[in-house]
């Protein structure tokens, strides 16, 4: 769908016709604290670490490729009226960097991916000194943004840090439990089968932590074009490798790697479609795959059932 952009100036008219005294720093004890996220991964820590004191508005729904979102008018407004923005950074969004730029002048405005050390970050292969955004795919990496998130609501809500502290630690045993179930179930997996091929680049962190060799269609970001020395450098290492699936993303279309499967029977093998990963988005509301948790199960669940099941049959 073909999204207004909006400009810094009409951000600013917009922005500045809603004066909020609510958002000076500091929570009103009852009020339910105002919170923007843009992924659905955000939105879900915020749920889990707030509770009901908050309420979250995800701006980047299921399904949506955030490396190419645009601010609505709606979101806009949305933003403006928030009284703490959470969003990735390591330009997930990065079509919104003017926004988000214009929104810290006086709203808190936090990437979760701050607290992070940079050493533990992967560098991005396409742009010179820019990281690799994708970071949720390491649950252990992914558990330090839930300490950002509680870390700043505490300091915008001080009376409710001992909640928030107690929400962020149960949170992160679930979480800990995850990282021992991915664990666990790429353990199933030959090692010489543990091989991850998608349409864009986004399971580096995945790979690094977990002891997959990954490879994407595209970069890191969707907004590269996918040309035709692509699919057939795939297809070579598809058809070399013996590689017996391939996963479709969510919230990218899966058109190129229809191209890919072609071009890996033209010389003589076959791949399969090994399912639909959630893996800039999440699933719908309301279903397993539409918390981070259920994302990350769903995910590693399809995987493992793909790959190790013959190849063919
Ligand atoms: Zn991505």
């Amino acid at each position: 769908m073909q999204r207004l952009y909006i400009s810094v100036c009409l951000i600013a008219i917009l922005v500045g016709s809603g004066c909020d005294p609510k958002k000076q720093p500091g929570a009103t004890a009852g009020d339910k604290i105002r919170v923007v996220t843009m992924i659905g991964m955000i939105t879900d820590v915020v749920k889990n670490v707030g509770g009901p004191r908050v309420e979250v508005t995800g701006m980047v729904e299921p399904g949506v490729d955030p490396h190419f979102y645009n601010p609505t008018p709606k979101d806009v407004q949305r933003l403006g009226s928030a009284h703490i923005i959470f969003y990735n950074g390591l330009y997930l969004e990065a079509k919104m960097g003017d926004i988000l730029a214009k929104m810290s002048e006086d709203t808190p405005t936090v990437a979760v991916t701050d607290a992070v050390d940079r050493s533990l970050l992967l560098k991005s292969a396409e742009y010179d000194g820019l990281y690799d955004p994708h970071l949720w795919f390491d649950v252990k990496l992914w558990m330090q943004t839930v300490e950002k998130v509680r870390d700043a609501l505490s300091e915008y809500d001080a009376d409710n840090t001992a909640l928030y502290r107690s929400n962020a630690e149960r949170y992160l045993t679930k979480l800990m439990e995850l990282n021992e179930y991915v664990k666990s179930q790429v353990e199933r997996v030959p090692s010489q089968q543990r091989v991850l091929v998608t349409a864009h680049d986004c399971f580096n962190y995945f790979g690094e932590a977990y002891g997959f060799e990954v490879r994407g269609l595209q970069g890191i970001s969707t907004a590269s074009e996918v040309s035709i020395a692509d699919v057939q450098e795939l297809a070579t290492f598809i058809a070399e490798r013996r590689i017996s699936a391939m996963f479709v993303e969510s919230s990218v279309s899966s058109r190129s790697l229809e191209a890919v499967k072609a071009a890996v029977k033209s010389k003589g093998f076959d791949v399969r479609i090994g399912g639909v990963l959630f893996t800039d988005a999440m699933g719908n509301e309301g279903t397993p795959e539409g918390t981070y948790i259920g994302m990350i199960r769903y995910n590693i669940d399809t995987i493992v059932h793909a790959l190790i099941e013959k190849s063919g049959l």
